[in-house]
């Protein structure tokens, strides 16, 4: 581990305890009846009725527009779970962000088969890196993983383990905490 990692994950690891000392973690699932109905179902709105930013505090009664926004991205397969409390000038700032995070998890999303915001929410995206030397494609039968092997790490882990190197598409890892920050205030406790 290098010296400025060691000092970057202390510094970390003094944040988590700050957060632990202040705050109390709620176990409060937010149940759903319809978690199997991508592209359908009912959604949950969470603050209804609320129409005050948690983030800006912005009001409606103010003039500022609210549109329903999803708690969690909906690219990371949440169609369902929805608030009344981010104003639209936030929630257009935070599209940038979540954009950022979904590059960083984007082959996460193939392998683990997230349906995303395409086909009515009805598809797992492919995932393909920005220089086309990985495309991974789910689909009901299995994973098919393409490498260019010129271009791509492989190693053998143990007799049975493998491991391929996947290239990112570019993000800001700052803006992709951003992004995760922001659906972790939405869940937060209003007071
Ligand atoms: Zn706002």
């Amino acid at each position: 581990m290098d010296e400025a990692y060691a000092s970057y994950n202390k510094r970390e690891l003094g944040f988590r305890d700050y957060f632990q000392a202040h705050y109390e973690l709620e176990d409060e699932p937010i149940i759903h009846p319809e978690t199997d109905t991508p592209g359908g179902g009912e959604q949950v709105v969470l603050d209804k009725g609320l129409y005050r930013c948690r983030y800006c505090g912005s009001k409606k009664s103010d003039g500022v527009g609210f549109k329903k926004a999803h708690v969690i991205p909906e690219h990371m397969g949440n169609k369902l779970i929805v608030s009344h409390a981010e104003c639209t000038p936030c929630n257009e700032t935070f599209s940038v962000y979540e954009a950022h995070l979904g590059q960083l998890i984007g082959p996460l999303k193939t392998l683990l088969g997230v349906k995303g915001k395409s086909k009515g929410g009805r598809r797992i995206p492919k995932f393909k890196d920005f220089k086309f030397d990985t495309a991974i494609t789910r689909s009901d039968t299995g994973v098919l993983w393409e490498i260019d092997p010129q271009q791509t790490t492989v190693r053998l882990d143990s007799p049975r383990d493998i491991s391929i190197g996947v290239r990112h598409i570019p993000y800001v890892p700052l803006s992709a905490w951003k992004g995760l920050a922001r659906s972790s205030v939405h869940l937060l406790d209003l007071e």
